[in-house]
């Protein structure tokens, strides 16, 4: 993922499929030119690089100029062209193939059309690497076209956002929805997660989902998600992935305008978290973070011990459900520290301490992301 300006974009085309794709237009051009030594005319700013390429790949003689025209601004194609640089030579009699890096409303194609009307070549052929057929207005002939791609900004391989990003190699679309912060909050039962949620939450600005919380309140609803649930809950074991999965994802799915979400409680299996990168990615986003919790198990049964006389939490009265789900922690859970490390996303800060200074622990982590 990149960052121009204020906004964010993520890889599209690659080096190497640009590299394929103008390998076919290059064999195009060449079975339906032959011996004709044709010229070619970039667009510039933003066909340069592809120019570039596209002439080196040309294996026979060519010619190569260019003209001026400029059309957008910011992200949005105005209809205003305005003519920079036109042609600076005759092309009476010449074949001329105008190679072009976007068409997509066709609005640069028109005045391209306008300059060489009065120019007498003997044929005007358009190439272009990318077309958006879904905004183009014109009814102007494509004759070669590298890719067509669906209504959104691109940026990079010549085309950029208010001046950056036409030096990249590759090509990255715009992201339809901007950065979120998703931390996974992470430890064993006890560790003080959902203290810890409360403060962040507010202090980020993140929607915060707990699956504990959310199944107890579809038990104390009685729905059917919650008798499933409580079956497995109060004996200290996981509710089956799937179950807990789809619960998430419409969690997730209700707050579809948050700038980001502090998981709690979820993942707690490798499974899910694969389907929380699924349902992430879907997003233009991912985990920035797991921040694990470390407190030692004699802390946590007594916390729980505690806890469970004010909070009438079943599963926090009884010493074996709690010991049992500490244990379901290690066996179970534990090993997704390997799954964010890997990522390098881990970060253990220690949970034993007042809550303010767990909270500026855990801000620390967040702050640097
Ligand atoms: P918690 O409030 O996070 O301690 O969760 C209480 C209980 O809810 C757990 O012991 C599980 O039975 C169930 N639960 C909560 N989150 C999950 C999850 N991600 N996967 C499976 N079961 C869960």
């Amino acid at each position: 993922m990149i960052k121009l300006h204020d906004l964010y974009f993520k890889p599209f085309v690659s080096e190497q499929e640009i590299d394929t794709i103008i390998e076919r237009m290059v064999n195009e051009v060449l079975a339906d030119l032959q011996d004709e030594v044709p010229v070619f005319v970039g667009i510039l700013n933003g066909s340069f690089m592809f120019v570039s390429d596209f002439v080196k790949k040309y294996p026979k003689p060519c010619e190569v100029t260019f003209i001026k025209l400029a059309s957008y601004e910011g992200v949005k194609s105005t209809e205003d062209i305005q003519r920079l640089i036109g042609l600076t030579q005759d092309l009476t009699g010449r074949t001329v193939v105008i190679l072009e890096d976007i068409i997509d409303t066709g609005n640069t194609l028109g005045e391209v059309h306008r300059i060489f009307r009065n120019e007498n070549v003997k044929e005007l052929k358009i190439a272009t690497l990318f077309h958006k057929p879904e905004a183009y207005k014109k009814d102007f002939k494509l004759h070669y076209v590298g890719m067509d791609i669906p209504n959104k900004f691109i940026v990079g391989y010549g085309l950029d956002y208010n001046g950056l990003g036409r030096d990249l190699p590759a090509v990255y679309q715009l992201k339809t929805t901007q950065h979120m912060t998703n931390i996974v909050l992470f430890g064993p039962p006890g560790a003080g997660k959902g203290t810890q949620a409360e403060f962040l939450k507010e202090k980020y600005n993140l929607i915060h989902i707990s699956t504990g919380d959310v199944f107890r309140f579809n038990i104390k609803n009685e729905t059917a998600l919650g008798m499933l649930a409580k079956s497995y809950m109060d004996k200290g074991e996981l509710v089956p992935d799937q179950v807990t999965i789809d619960m998430l994802s419409a969690e997730v799915e209700k707050n579809a305008d948050a700038k980001g979400f502090i998981f709690d409680g979820f993942p707690r299996t490798n499974a899910q978290a694969d389907a929380l990168a699924n349902l992430l990615d879907g997003k233009d986003s991912q985990i920035n973070a797991m921040i694990a919790l470390e407190v030692d198990d004699e802390i946590l049964v007594q916390r729980l011990i505690g806890r469970g006389k004010t909070s009438g939490r079943p599963d926090d009265a009884d010493e074996n459900i709690i010991r049992n789900r500490i244990k379901e922690y290690y066996n179970k859970t534990a090993i997704l520290k390997d799954y964010y490390s890997a990522q390098g996303k881990y970060f253990g800060v220690d949970g034993v301490g007042s809550i303010e200074e767990i909270t500026q622990r855990i801000s620390d982590v967040i702050n640097k992301l």
